[in-house]
Order: structure tokens, then C-alpha cells, then sequence
């Protein structure tokens, strides 16, 4: 598919032919990933964060959010919690917080790895080379880290450079998949300034990393952060894209087509905008992974990286609940073992491709 191909289709409003976009996406996730959901647990486990992106709740200048840092035995906690519910992975992801040592988060990786033998996920911003490599090294398997817009003029806007640093998260990426890591990336929709090209570019981008994991979610403006009023200021432009559910759906479908092997979830920013079927019509149009939350009640509310976010009042056992509930109803089945890309060879596997042994029998 070329670019223009997803131009149109990303700009597509007629309902026949949008059915025919959301069937292909399905037909192909049914095809070369199955019927399983896979179930990541989320734990969310420190807010602290040394940026200061223009879009999340999170940046360090805001200073209304009370910050706080998980303890190791309450992050085990969760850990063994996923474990008792049936999940093959545990997501451990944070602000960009420096106050923790490396070795800190090597030794819970470890005896997460012991203890419950679930695959670990590693979702932190971006860090040294040399931490990411203890951590793959402690056992971590696979790593998110979003490019949230392939435009780089747009990215430096919205994702400033700390202490003179420019980020180049495409680069990191190619970094982790050296090291060993599954690579997971993605993109927020309707970011202000984000024109059609440059999500099409973006979906280009996904197909070009090759990626093992995509993660889309709407842009959901933050009222304590710059991008709040940018958005507002958008909106009549005729190349703005919307932040609207239905170009989320797009974005999951082309994702899907354009990278057929990828675990995609359901998102949860999904969720939020529609939280009577959003997750369902995510899984119905492209994706096959979802990630209940974990983190303890506590801590919820203050990892409020966007307004209103779905899942904030319950407790884990109730989004575990819910999610299996909604996996069922849509006669999916529910995920078993670690779920690992079919899209990833590891480099010890090299010459076996994991991907011919998938989906399970
Ligand atoms: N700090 C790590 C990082 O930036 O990669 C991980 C946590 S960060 C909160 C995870 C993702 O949240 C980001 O990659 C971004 O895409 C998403 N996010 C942040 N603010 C958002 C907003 N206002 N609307 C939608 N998604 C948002
Ligand atoms: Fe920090 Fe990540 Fe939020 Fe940026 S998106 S402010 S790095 S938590």
C-alpha cells in the first residue's frame, strides 16, 4: 500500500467502504496472529519524570501531580497478581524517572522472572544504552517506547530536548532490537499540527521498523500542559487530523495491514472515548492485545497522563474481570503463555523463525 493508498483511506468516510477497511484488518489479524487476546498486566509504578512533553500530564512542570515510586515488594505484589489471573506479561512503565538505580530494576526484573516466569515488558522513557542492557541482561523480553509522530519538526515541538539532548527515539529503537529486545512503538492521533501526510508517513514508518508491537491512541488534551490550547487552535484546519475515534480505528485497521505479524492492543486512551465498546471495536478492527491495569487504587489517579482515563476507580480484580468478560462476549479466547510477537526473531534465534510456529496449534 503506498502512501496515498493510506491517505485515502485515513481520510475515507463512507460506511461501505470503512466496513471493508475494518473486515480486511480483522480477516488479516485472524489470519496471522488467531483468535487469542493476549493480556498484558500494566503497572504503572512511578510518575516521577524528568521531561517535559508538551501532550502528558505527567511533565515535570506540572507541579499539581503528587508524585510517587512504587517499593519493590508492592511491584512484586502486582507481579504474582498477573501471574494468579492468567497473564503471560507484566508492563512495567514509569515517567522518565531517574531516581531509581539501574540495579534496582535489574533485581525486580529477576525476581519477577523467578518467581512467576511471566515475560517483562519495559515501558520507561528513554534511557542509557549501557541500563538498557542490564536490564535485558536481568531478563527483561521486550521494550514500548513511542516515536508519537515520524514528523521531526513536529516531534521536537512536542517532546523538547532535556539539557540540550535531542531525542531520537527512532534511532533508540533500532538500539533495542540490537540488544535483544522486542520492539514496541507507536503513535497518538490528532496531535495539533499532525496533517494526514504525516500520519501516513507515520504507518509507513511502522512498516519500515519493522515493528514487533503498535500502540494508537487518540491525543486526549491535558489541560495542565501546552498542547491543551494548540489543540483548541487546530481544529478548522483542513490538514488537522481529528483526535476522533473513528481515525483511531483507521490508524489500528492500516496498522494491521501494513505490519500483519504485530501485537497491536486496544488502547486504553481508546477506551476513554468511548467506554462502552471502545476496547471491543479496537479488537474487532485490527488489534489482539489488552493491557488491564495492575496498579494498586492508591496510584491511580495520580498517573493521569490524559483527563478521564478509562479503568481509574477500579481495582485490578475488577479490570481483569472486565476484560475477560468482554473477550468472551466477542468469542475471541482468551490468550495463553507469554504471547510474544510472531513478528520477533530473537537473535539466539536466528536461524528458526518464531513466526512458522504461530499461531499455536
Ligand atoms: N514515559 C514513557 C514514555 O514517554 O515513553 C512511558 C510512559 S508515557 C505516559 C506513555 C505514552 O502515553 C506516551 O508514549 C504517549 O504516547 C502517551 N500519552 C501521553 N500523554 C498523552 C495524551 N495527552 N493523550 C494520549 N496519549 C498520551
Ligand atoms: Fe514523561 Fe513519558 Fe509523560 Fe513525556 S510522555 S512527560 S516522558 S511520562
Amino acid at each position: 500500500m503506498d502512501r496515498q493508498a493510506i491517505i485515502q483511506w485515513l481520510r475515507e468516510t463512507e460506511p461501505n467502504r470503512l466496513s471493508e477497511l475494518w473486515r480486511l484488518a480483522d480477516d488479516l489479524r485472524r489470519r496471522e496472529v488467531g483468535e487469542q487476546v493476549h493480556l498484558r498486566g500494566l503497572i504503572e509504578f512511578s510518575n516521577y519524570c524528568r521531561r517535559n512533553c508538551g501532550y502528558c500530564g505527567l511533565r515535570i512542570d506540572n507541579r499539581e501531580v503528587e508524585r510517587y515510586r512504587m517499593c519493590e515488594s508492592e511491584i512484586l505484589g502486582c507481579a504474582e497478581q498477573a501471574r494468579s489471573f492468567g497473564y503471560g506479561t507484566v508492563v512495567l512503565q514509569s515517567g522518565e524517572d531517574c531516581g531509581f538505580a539501574a540495579d534496582w530494576l535489574a533485581r525486580i526484573i529477576e525476581r519477577i522472572k523467578q518467581t512467576t516466569g511471566l515475560a517483562v515488558t519495559l515501558s520507561l522513557g528513554e534511557r542509557a544504552e549501557a541500563d538498557l542492557r542490564t536490564w535485558k541482561a536481568a531478563g527483561a523480553d521486550r521494550y514500548l517506547l513511542r516515536f508519537e509522530t515520524a514528523n521531526p519538526q513536529l516531534f521536537e515541538h512536542i517532546h523538547p530536548p532535556v539539557g540540550g539532548e535531542k531525542s531520537d527515539r527512532i534511532q533508540l529503537l533500532r538500539t533495542l532490537r540490537e540488544l535483544g529486545y522486542e520492539i514496541g512503538s507507536g503513535v497518538m492521533i490528532g496531535i495539533p499540527g499532525q496533517t494526514f501526510e504525516d500520519l501516513a508517513v507515520d504507518l509507513e514508518t511502522f512498516r519500515e521498523l519493522n515493528l514487533d508491537m503498535i500502540g494508537v491512541g487518540p491525543f486526549i488534551p491535558h489541560q495542565a500542559t501546552p498542547l491543551h490550547a494548540e489543540f483548541m487552535a487546530a481544529q478548522d484546519r483542513p490538514e488537522q487530523v481529528p483526535n476522533t475515534e473513528a481515525m483511531t480505528y483507521k490508524a489500528i485497521a492500516l496498522a494491521r495491514l501494513l505490519c500483519p505479524r504485530a501485537n497491536i492492543p486496544s488502547t486504553t486512551a481508546l477506551a476513554t472515548l468511548n467506554k462502552a465498546t471502545g476496547r471491543e471495536l479496537g479488537l474487532q478492527r485490527g488489534a489482539n492485545v489488552v493491557m488491564p491495569n495492575l496498579t494498586p487504587p492508591e496510584y491511580r489517579a495520580m498517573y493521569e497522563i490524559y483527563p478521564a482515563k478509562a479503568c481509574i476507580a477500579e481495582t485490578a480484580e475488577q479490570c481483569h474481570g472486565c476484560m475477560k468478560r468482554r473477550i468472551l462476549q466477542l468469542g475471541r479466547k482468551l490468550g495463553v503463555g507469554p504471547g510474544h510477537s510472531p513478528n520477533f526473531r530473537a537473535p539466539h534465534l536466528a536461524e528458526q523463525s518464531t513466526a512458522s510456529a504461530w499461531p499455536p496449534a
